[in-house]
């Protein structure tokens, strides 16, 4: 199998050359963009396997690389993982809602960021397919049948809390900002506030007994499903 492909797009030559030295040593391509405009054009003239996209460029910046990316139908499908500063929740945020898979806070540590990578790549081998029922340890979601069991025994769960826990499980390991779990609980049309997502969560877990653990909060951020246990 050919090396992975990596476009890597940072602006600061020292982060650059810590990647690049990374990954290639983890076995990896890595190719390189310094701005934005430059991440799109070899974006869609190479079709990397994964992008590690640094959020703070000069020029148009990683949020509206990562929209671009997203809307063509060349690029939407490869992963992407954003580079973020630590401060800068509000970006994380809007960097899920514009379409990034995962994000690393600088400073990072090679080790860390290698470790996302490689999950990234298996979780996209392995996303679960619509209609097929999810197994998690003993928990079973039948999305035909929109019923929930843990080692057997059912689950009665809202129409909501159904669609939260679907969203969140068909994703392992992948944070959901609130907004992306009101969207998948209510469909677009439906307005509620975070504060109703958070409680949500809290009546799910309850309902899911030692399986509401999996339901990890990733602070300021949102959720993610984290598991089997
Ligand atoms: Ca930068």
């Amino acid at each position: 199998m050919p090396a992975k492909r990596i476009l890597i797009v940072e602006d600061e030559p020292d982060i650059l050359e810590l990647l690049r030295i990374t990954l290639a040593k983890e076995g990896y391509d890595p190719i390189f963009a310094k701005t934005g405009e430059q991440a799109i054009e070899l974006a869609k003239k190479d079709l990397p396997d994964m992008v590690v996209l640094d959020i703070m460029l000069p020029g148009i910046d990683g949020l509206d690389v990562c929209k671009i990316l997203r809307s063509d139908p060349r690029t939407s499908h490869i992963p992407i993982i954003m580079l973020t500063a630590r401060s800068e929740e509000a970006d994380i945020v809007t960097g899920l809602e514009v379409g990034a898979d995962d994000y690393v806070t600088k400073p990072f540590s090679p080790k860390v960021l290698s470790a996302r990578i490689r999950n990234l790549l298996r979780r996209q081998a392995a996303t679960i397919p619509d209609q097929r029922p999810i197994r998690l340890g003993s928990l079973i979601i039948d999305t035909m049948r929109r019923e929930v069991s843990i080692k057997g025994r059912p689950v009665i769960l809202t129409y909501t809390e159904f669609n939260i826990l679907l969203a969140l499980a068909r994703r392992p390991g992948v944070v959901l900002t609130r907004y992306q779990i009101m969207d998948a609980a209510h469909g677009q049309e439906y307005v509620a506030t975070d504060r109703a997502v958070d409680v949500q969560i809290v009546a799910l877990r309850r309902k899911l007994g030692t399986y509401g653990r999996c339901i990890q909060t990733v602070r300021g951020v949102g959720y993610r499903f984290s598991g089997p246990v």
